[in-house]
């Protein structure tokens, strides 16, 4: 890739860094340190993948922060006298998994971090401006990037990414070689903080004249209104479960909606789905297409078929708040085009009907780097035994926290059978799965649940007091019961997928993909849609002998280590 000179550096309007809230508090009390009232500058550097998509008409770029790595004090005192030296083993422990694994840096960003401690609000040195491009330059014709710095001052940072060719890097003047990093979103356990960088292109946060929400402003002031409608949510599956959170979100006051679903209203939706009308509900017979899916166009030619129910959701929404943006998509969340919005929003949720969908969803959340946000509910209601069971849950997932599988959310019976029948998948899941008992009152409690938690996750409501009320409620026992733990082991939330990114997805190749072949070509990167994918070789390929191998893996880190360390002027 980087000798093909016709190889396309990503273009954007916007350039954002998403880290986790613990990967934060320890970079910036690192590099900071207000506490010592430290006056040296200290560095790291940041294992990133990244992420391009496109959103209100805005091309954005992200590094979604995989892995922190900080410098020591002696490893500058090494810079400090002219050589750099760095201790492998203590680098190689630094690194999560074992040593082959270190060449997945190859195919990685790389943002490199220092601080200006007597600054408030950074901006680059003459220092910095005179170093960075040769630095960059140098990365940048080793290992796949684009890469990036940033410098973390007393109250704010600042940061560029440089998206551009080796020859622009080194000749061209900064403007014309980097651009700007406008945010950066950290997801904490609680809540989700956006910190504008000093040069940031994004307007200034003001308050909006909103009396509608005045009283809401009068729990968490203006301040947790402007977080609401800064805040872009994707909610996957518009019905019993997706339709009443969807309609709390814009009464709230969520400033970008995205609703995927790839089903028309019936008749025996009506009694849950908020806002479908009689003449929304179509005949059922008439539904479904060779793929399964009816475009929003073609369903109203379709005579006698129903209403998508993304596009029900969507005039839910403008009837609240027609300020609102929102983006409804008839398809699959498995849909390329589904799948670039979902990922592209700063908190998921899913209320989908199969397990097949959620599992999609949950592994994505992880190799996004994206809270997930999951309610479910599981009647079990038998012909001759009658009523036997009534459970409702709700989950955390995603980011940093463990996947649905560990949580055990995902109920592997219901998987098996929708693969069951290859054929029957491409007629739709219901036909596989069959008739779940589906009733608004049993929906409305992980729904409350849920959207409470998202409500408080969004504007830091009760952060510094407790966590959501997750896990699984059974109304049969009137019993909550807490989630499971994650697997050490577990590859999605533990592994090689996390925050890869747009990077994550030739991993579908090395058979460590799990979800269900009929319903994705995950061996066909153009079919995803996903741009600037690097190949990488499967991990079990031992083509190479393991000593050539690992003096390449030393070459990088040592160039990574002498590039952060020669940012320090003086110690
Ligand atoms: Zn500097
Ligand atoms: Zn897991």
């Amino acid at each position: 890739m980087l000798e093909d000179p016709d190889h396309e550096w990503p273009v954007a309007d916007r350039i954002r860094v998403r880290i986790r809230g613990s990967d934060y508090q320890r970079l910036r009390e690192h590099l900071v340190r207000p506490e010592q009232n430290c006056p040296k500058e200290h560095a790291a550097y940041l294992v990133a993948g990244t992420q391009e998509y496109t959103h209100r008409g805005q091309r954005v770029f992200e590094y979604l922060i995989r892995e922190v790595h900080l410098l020591d004090r002696d490893e500058y005192l090494d810079q400090s006298t002219g050589i750099v030296r760095f201790d492998h083993t203590t680098i190689r422990s630094m690194m999560r998994g074992s040593e082959t694994d270190h060449r997945y840096l190859d195919d990685m960003a790389l943002l490199m971090c220092h601080s200006h401690p007597r600054s408030s609000q950074p901006c680059y040195s003459g220092t910095d401006d005179e170093n960075e491009p040769a630095h960059m330059a140098s990365l940048t014709g080793r290992t796949a990037g684009p890469h990036g710095s940033l410098i973390f001052g007393q109250g704010g940072l600042t940061g560029r990414a440089w998206l551009s060719d080796v020859p622009t890097i080194r000749h061209e003047p900064i403007t014309a070689a980097a651009s700007p990093i406008d945010e950066l979103v950290v997801i904490h356990d609680r809540e989700l903080e956006r910190i504008r960088t000093t040069d940031s292109r994004l307007s200034p946060v003001s308050n909006r004249d909103d009396e509608m929400r005045d009283r809401q402003a009068l729990l968490h002031g203006d301040g947790g209104n402007n977080r609401l409608r800064d805040a872009h949510v994707a909610v996957v599956g518009a019905g019993g479960l997706g339709a009443p959170i969807v309609q709390t979100l814009a009464h709230l006051g969520v400033g970008a909606i995205t609703v995927v679903d790839p089903d028309v209203v019936e008749e025996s939706n009506r009694s849950r789905i908020v806002g479908a009308r009689p003449a929304d509900a179509g005949d059922p017979k008439r539904t479904p297409d060779e793929d399964g899916v009816v475009p929003a166009a073609w369903a109203e030619a379709i005579d006698g078929c129903g209403t998508p129910k993304a596009e029900v959701l969507g005039r839910v929404v403008s009837d609240i708040d027609p300020s609102i943006y929102y983006h409804g998509i008839h398809e699959e969340v498995q849909a390329p085009r589904a799948l670039e919005q979902v990922v592209a929003a700063d908190v998921i949720v899913t209320g989908t009907d199969t397990a097949t969908s959620r599992r999609f969803v949950s592994e994505a959340a992880q190799q996004y780097l994206r809270p997930l946000f999951n309610a479910g509910t599981d009647i079990d209601v038998d012909d001759d035994a009658g009523l036997r069971s009534i459970a409702t849950s709700f989950q955390v997932s995603g980011a940093n926290r463990a996947c649905l599988d560990c949580l055990d959310a995902i109920n592997e019976d219901r998987i098996d059978a929708e693969g069951e029948d290859e054929d029957n998948l491409e007629y739709g899941l219901e036909l596989v799965a069959g008739e779940q008992p589906s009733v608004i009152t049993i929906n409305q409690e992980p729904v409350q649940r849920l959207t409470f938690a998202l409500h408080r996750f969004l504007t830091g409501l009760l952060a510094d007091r407790h966590g959501f009320r997750t896990g699984t409620y059974s109304a049969t026992s009137d019993r909550l019961v807490s989630d499971a733990e994650a697997a050490p082991d577990c590859q999605f939330c533990n592994g090689a997928f996390t925050a890869a990114g747009d990077r994550g997805v030739p991993i579908a190749k090395t058979g460590l993909y799990r979800t269900t072949p009929s319903t994705v070509e995950t061996g066909s990167v153009a079919e995803l849609g996903l741009d600037a994918v690097v190949e990488k070789e499967p991990a079990e390929d031992k083509a190479e002998p393991e000593g050539a191998d690992s003096s390449k893996e030393d070459s990088l880190l040592a160039r990574i280590k002498s590039t952060v360390a020669r940012y320090i002027p003086q110690l």
